[in-house]
């Protein structure tokens, strides 16, 4: 498989293309980002690495941090972590409070926001340093330790986060969150603020098609058995309410960010990351869907 040249193509298919999306602004300091950035890398099993664009540039990983967060979980803790989060598609926007109320406080699986803040919760139950332990494991899955947090995306975030702390405390009066819901909310926000280009990201996510292994030293962060759990969740759950229509164009599971990343893998064959800010109404990236569904037209290698 010639995947350069297929970048090549998507990357001149881009260029012509206008999108309608609107940059994220309600994370004030994200609305700050150029919406014509564009990158795209794919790292293959077998041949290594490919992009174009802004593909080594590092932007804010946001949701794309959820999958991060529940594989740290899952290392840590078997099914009785299930019983806090269930693994169902929401058909709901990220930050919807409706389910939660129906639901008795537990989030329907942990990439809406709600879950994701009970891993937060689990999280922090669970290490000795929350923030320092959670940016060791993204060092050691990505053998890169500069990666950081962009401390204006923090800052901004907490002065607009009332949807996450209106999360937290109903999850709270359900019994769901353990500990101080302005320390959970502070770790979360934390966690999406960090930074990562395309390559560096593809390169995390191929513990994800590589059966819970790092492709450089073979060490093993997650089972087989967990890394194919995980997977079902974001196939079914990693773009909130457009997951039927990311399972139905581009046949990879995967997961965005309001940051405009998408992060996607065929297990056994390539992680590939996308990064355009514009967001479609549903808050993924307009353009990064379109790349991806090109990329798994063109190849013919999609899940399905
Ligand atoms: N930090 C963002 C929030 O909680 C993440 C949302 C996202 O990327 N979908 O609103």
């Amino acid at each position: 498989m010639n995947y350069q040249k297929i970048l090549n193509t998507i990357s001149s298919e881009v260029s012509c293309k206008n999108s309608t999306g609107k940059v994220a602004s309600y994370i004030p300091e994200l609305a700050k980002i150029e919406a014509e950035k564009f990158g795209m890398h794919l790292y293959c099993v077998n041949s290594g690495h490919y992009g174009f664009g802004d593909h080594q540039e590092r932007f804010s990983i946001q949701s794309i941090s959820k999958v991060f967060a529940l594989t740290l979980t899952m290392s840590l803790l078997d099914d009785e972590l299930f019983k806090r989060v269930d693994v169902e598609p929401s058909g709901d926007p990220f930050n919807s409070l409706v389910q939660l109320e129906y639901e008795q406080g537990i989030p329907r699986n942990p990439f809406i926001n709600a879950g994701a803040l009970v891993i937060s919760d689990i999280l922090i139950s669970h290490l000795a340093n929350p923030k320092k332990d959670f940016l060791e494991f993204i060092h050691d899955i990505t053998d890169n330790n500069t990666i950081i947090i962009n401390p204006k995306v923090f800052q901004s975030e907490k002065k607009y986060s009332h949807r996450n702390a209106a999360l937290l405390n109903l999850m709270k009066s359900f019994g769901n969150i353990k500990n101080d819901i302005e320390i959970v909310l502070d770790f979360y926000i934390y966690q999406c603020a960090i930074e990562m280009s395309c390559m560096e990201i593809a390169t995390a996510f191929m513990i994800y098609v590589n059966g819970g292994k790092k492709m450089t030293t073979n060490k093993s962060i997650l089972s087989h058995h967990k890394v194919k759990r995980i997977n079902a969740i974001m196939q079914t759950c990693g773009f909130y309410d457009e997951a039927g229509e990311f399972s139905f164009r581009v046949g990879l599971p995967g997961k965005s960010g309001v940051g405009g990343g998408i992060a996607a893998v065929h297990p056994g064959q390539y992680a590939v990351t996308v990064w355009s800010p514009p967001l479609n109404p549903k808050g993924n990236s307009e353009l990064g869907m379109y790349a991806l569904e090109r990329l798994t037209t063109l190849t013919g290698l999609s899940i399905f």
